[in-house]
């Protein structure tokens, strides 16, 4: 029997199914744990400048143990967020 799934719009034949619903979950876990590191992030405002960090991003998976980048307005800012995150 060969059944098709649909997950995430894109057609999955049955022997795929189980690692299309695994990666589907790791990018879904993923996004939420990104989500909530933007969170945080877009919450702390430099002391001089009044401003948050600027154009969060994550190069590769957060789950992997990757670091958000972003742009700083100043070191006071980034020592902010190095404080928030430990
Ligand atoms: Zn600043």
């Amino acid at each position: 029997m060969n059944l098709n799934w649909k997950i995430n719009g894109r057609s999955v034949s049955s022997d795929q199914v189980g690692d299309a619903i695994l990666s589907s979950m790791e990018s879904e876990i993923q996004a939420a744990a990104e989500q909530k590191v933007i969170d945080t992030l877009s919450a702390i405002r430099c002391p001089v400048h009044d401003q948050s960090a600027q154009n969060i991003r994550f190069e590769g998976s957060i789950l992997n143990g990757n670091e958000a980048k972003m742009d700083c307005c100043c070191d006071l800012l980034k020592e902010a967020i190095q404080q928030a995150l430990n």
